[in-house]
Parts: C-alpha cells; structure tokens; sequence
C-alpha cells in the first residue's frame, strides 16, 4: 500500500547532523577512533543528590500521573528559582513543567500561533525553532547575525523584520550553536522593540548558568511587569544540572498563554515523569556548588581549544562566552559547512556538526563537553587536516 505520511511531517529538514554521525559510528565500529566533537550535552554525571530524590520517590511509589502541568512540589521551587535568580514572582497557574525544554518550546509556539502567523528567530538558530514554527504553520522568519557582529541581531534588524503577523521573537542567550551572550542593553533594546509592537518574547534561558569572562544573563522578564507581561521564559534541567535525559523542562507565562499550552499538554504527553520531577525539585532546591568545578573545566576547555581554533590556518573562531560550544569559521578554506564536515571526520576521523544545520554554512560547531585531552587530540587533527588544504 501506498502509505499516507503528513506532507508537514515529510517536510521536516532531516538532521543534516544523522549523516556525520551515521558516518562517525561506522568508522568507530570499524575500530577507529574517532573524535566526536558532536555533543549537545555535558559530559558530567548528574549530581548525586539529584539522583538519589528520585530513587527515593521512586521507591516511595511515586510512580503514578501527576497533575499534567507538574507537580505543586515542583512548581513551587520553580518560583523560588525565579524570585532567587530573576527578583521575579509567579503563580504556580502561570508555571507549566514539560518533558524537556524542546517540549516547552513546542508548546508555546503551538499555544500562540494561528496559522500564517510569524516567529521571528536570529541566525545562527537552535535547529527546531523553525522545524516547529513550520509544523505550527507558522511562518520562521530568520534574521541573520554574523560573527562580525558577535552572532548578535540588531534592534534596526528586528524592527524591519516585524510585521502585522509577527507573534513571537526567540532570544536564546547564551545562544546555542554560537555561545553568544547579549548584554543587559542589548537586550533592552530588542526588548522594548517588543513591548512597542505587541511582539511576545520566548525567551530560551536554558544556558543561563553556563557563563565565562565575567559575563553576566539578562532575562527580558525582569525589567519591568510591562516586559514580563510579553516574555515567555523557557528554561529545563537539561544543561546546568546534566539532566538531558531525564526530560524535565519548564516555561513561565502570562496567565492566558499558560492556560492554553497546560491545556495542550493535558492532550498530548500529560505529565512528565513523577520521580523526574522529584529529581528536579532537589536540583532546584538543592546546592548549586557543582556548578563552579564544571564551569571551572568548561572555561580550561574553551580557552584551549579557541587557542587551537585560531591558530589554525584559515580558521578564525569568535570568541563564545557561554553555553558548550566554539562556532569558528571555515568558509576561507574553500569549502561548505557539510563538505568540511565529512572531509574531516574522513580524513581527520573527527566529528564535528556543520553550521548549515543551524542556519550558516560558513562555520561549523564544536562541543566541548568533552575532555580536554580529546580537544588537544582532536583539534591537532583539525590542523594537519586544514594546513594539508593548501
Ligand atoms: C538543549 C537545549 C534545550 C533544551 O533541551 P531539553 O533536553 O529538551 O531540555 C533548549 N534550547 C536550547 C537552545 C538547547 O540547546
């Protein structure tokens, strides 16, 4: 039979990464080793006090539905993490805890958007973004931001690029495929732009703890009650706790916006996993000191392999001050994004992801949620790889 498939669905992008990768495991499998450079996510255990909240929940028989939106439990230390970190309160209504912060992205985009309505995302993107503006039938309308520029739009950018239709502008600072981290005032900026036009902010603070050089997280909620009343914060558990895949995300919304995306949630998945959130509830709530030994590591990694990066010929890599990843430039060796991608992981056997999948195929990513000894290994390949170019 002639199976029927979405034509939305078949139109997705297939992940321009599942080629690298698929090529990545043959050649390991061929008893290669291959540098994987690929990683979105810390290479670092969850923290034990995490875990064992979970394991006692569990063997509590806390293993049956939980309200849809997440437990009372865990929204309350939620709207502690907000007034802790942001000075910002919330309503337990207004708090809707999700199966990843992907899943909370989805959600806010298919709880806003009517069909033909636009979201506007800066490039370079984390790769959903458009995938689910486009299965929301809206319309992704992407604004570029160059290196030149620190991978940073421009309020004039995103003035020229709001329409009557424009629903949602996506902040994602730090920014996952660039590391960029907007200041306070530029922030403002894009910010008051939205407040002008009528605009919701998403705001993805998902790296809001993954900072470098002094740098500090700006959340456009916390300027004024008028900017919370238009921002839309999504955040999860993924990346400052390294709890990818205990899938537990979360979003705070102005009350009407929240009603809509619990209702969505209440059809789709229900809740996200009971013990998880007991698990999140003792991250939340719990010490944060494992963060300054990761970020201490991060940074040692990042200054490395920028070092490396920019001494390579041809190769110039801006300068990322949060998140896990470098997004140097590779266009001057003549080629593409994926071209350079393959010959490398061929030539090199090492994994990197091309910057097309993100919106530039100027660059490429590299994720340094990996050892240190791996970088210096790995990245010395790159060299030899790039100076043989010429
Ligand atoms: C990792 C990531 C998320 C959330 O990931 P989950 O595993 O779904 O919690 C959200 N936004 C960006 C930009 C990310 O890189």
């Amino acid at each position: 039979m002639e199976y029927p498939v979405c034509s939305k669905v078949a139109s997705l992008t297939p992940s321009v990464t599942l080629a690298i990768s698929a090529k990545a495991k043959e050649l390991k499998s061929q008893g290669l080793d291959v540098i994987g450079f690929g990683a979105g996510e810390p290479d670092f255990d969850t923290p034990k006090h995490i875990k064992d909240a979970a394991v006692t929940a569990l063997n509590n028989g806390f293993t049956k539905y939980t309200p849809s939106s997440g437990t009372p439990e865990l929204k309350q230390a939620i709207i502690r993490k907000f007034q802790r970190d942001q000075g910002l309160d919330y309503d337990p209504k207004q708090i809707i805890v999700s199966c990843g912060g992907k899943h909370s992205c989805f959600n806010v985009i298919f709880s806003v958007c009517n069909p033909g309505d636009e979201v506007i995302i800066p490039s370079p993107y984390w790769l959903s973004y458009p995938e689910m503006a486009v299965l929301a039938d809206a319309k992704p309308v992407i604004i570029p931001a160059s290196d030149g520029n620190g991978f940073k739009v421009t309020p004039d950018q995103l003035k020229a690029a709001i329409t009557d239709k424009t629903r949602i502008f996506i902040l994602n600072s730090p920014g996952n495929p660039t590391g960029a981290v907007y200041t306070p005032e530029e922030i403002r900026a894009l910010a008051d732009i939205c407040l002008e036009k009528n605009v919701l902010i998403m705001s993805d603070d998902i790296y809001e703890k993954l900072l470098y050089d002094g740098v500090s997280h700006t959340c456009p909620a916390a300027f004024s009650p008028e900017h919370k009343a238009i921002t839309i914060i999504v955040h999860g558990l993924a990346k400052a706790y390294s709890m990818t895949g205990w899938r537990i995300g979360f979003a705070a919304a102005p009350l009407p916006i929240a009603r809509a995306m619990d209702a969505l949630q209440s059809h789709s998945t229900s809740n996200p996993t009971s013990f998880a959130q007991s698990g999140a509830v003792a991250a939340l709530d719990g010490p944060q000191d494992h963060l300054d030994g990761w970020m201490a590591e991060f940074d040692k990694r990042r200054l490395r392999a920028l070092e490396l990066l920019n001494n390579m010929k041809g190769i110039s890599c801006f300068r990322s001050q949060g998140a896990f990843y470098l997004f140097p430039k590779i266009s001057d060796t003549g080629m593409k994004s994926q071209e350079f991608c393959e010959k490398l992981l061929e030539k090199a056997r090492v994994a990197a992801v091309p910057g097309a999948a993100f919106g530039s195929d100027d660059h490429i990513r590299i994720s340094y949620a990996t050892s240190l000894a791996n970088i210096e290994k790995g990245l010395e390949r790159m060299a030899d790889f790039v100076s043989s170019l010429t």
